[in-house]
């Protein structure tokens, strides 16, 4: 799913194109993307962008008049840009500027992005699911928003509700350079240790952000992935850690998985996969040591 350092890259792209022009029509190839029913996709067309702006992982196009046009990716929805009008496979939809149009595709076969167009600013807050903003709030409010609820910290970074803008793919990235266990409960953290997870959350974010943009060059963003090879753990899975050569474990539920290094993050601890774990029985690892015993993966470096 498209995070917080993609969705800004995509956001300064288009700004770039289209704000100050007008948005001249909105072709939808696949009814289930639109979710509202009014304003409808004919109301917006001839409208000047104004800006746009990002809600959690939604990009906002602002549209004159009070119009704005908001786009969930969700995991697999993508933005691609052509000089040129013209829907490919997988196009959802068209949003056509007088400089190109922006396609909204969706790999697979599971319909999930959405696409809604919204009347005043009062029906954009419905979008905004009440998460603080991690590069600005301060440290209190951050620590404020993961104690809410005493959930583990790999899910609480990832709740919309609590941290706006982080996914899978970062919140991984994010415990990891913090060295903390995804599986720690918030409510045990001390003071000192909610900032210096919260540095990490700033760190990682920005870092990122500026690595994608250094990679855009300038264009609108082509390789928008949640599976970086410059990531450290996240779909690392059997690879070394970069920081120590351990190799990286994972945990899949749902449709969710955490990445962690065991020798960095957990204390040596390597948590069971339950497809994983029913298949191993009682074979699964509890340690480092264990697992450097059944399951074959680089050497460590020397400390
Ligand atoms: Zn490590």
């Amino acid at each position: 799913m498209p995070e917080l350092p993609d969705i800004v890259n995509y956001i300064e792209a288009a700004r770039e194109l289209t704000v100050g022009s007008p948005l001249t029509h909105i072709t939808v190839h696949h009814p289930f993307l639109l979710r509202t029913v009014s304003p409808s996709p004919q109301e917006c067309a001839g409208r000047i962008v104004t800006g746009i702006r990002r809600v959690g992982k939604q990009i906002v196009f602002e549209l004159e008049g009070e119009l704005f046009v908001a786009i969930h990716l969700m995991i697999a929805g993508r933005l691609v840009w052509a000089a040129r009008a013209g829907s490919r496979k997988g196009t959802l939809a068209e949003l056509a500027f007088s400089r190109g149009t922006m396609r909204l595709t969706e790999a697979g076969t599971k319909r999930r992005a959405a696409l809604r167009i919204l009347a005043g600013a009062e029906a954009l807050t419905a979008l905004d699911r009440g998460g603080v903003e991690p590069l600005e709030c301060s440290t209190d409010e951050f620590a404020a928003a993961l104690r809410r609820e005493n959930r583990t910290l790999k899910r609480a970074l990832t709740d919309p509700r609590l941290v706006s803008g982080i996914g899978n793919a970062y919140s991984d990235e994010i415990l990891h350079a913090a060295r903390l266990s995804p599986f720690l409960r918030t409510g045990a953290l001390q003071d000192e240790t909610m900032a210096h997870l919260h540095s990490a959350v700033r760190e990682t974010l920005v870092t990122w952000t500026d690595r994608l943009r250094a990679e855009r060059a300038g264009g609108f963003p082509t390789r928008v992935t949640a599976f970086h090879p410059a990531m450290g753990v996240h779909g690392r899975h059997g690879k070394p850690c970069p920081a120590c050569g351990t190799a990286v474990q994972r945990i899949r539920y749902a449709e969710n998985e955490a990445n962690y290094c065991p020798r960095c993050q957990t204390d040596g601890r390597v948590y069971a996969d339950r497809a994983l774990s029913r298949l191993l029985k009682d074979d699964w690892p509890g340690t480092i040591e264990e697992l450097e015993r059944s399951v074959e993966r680089p050497p460590l470096p020397p400390p």
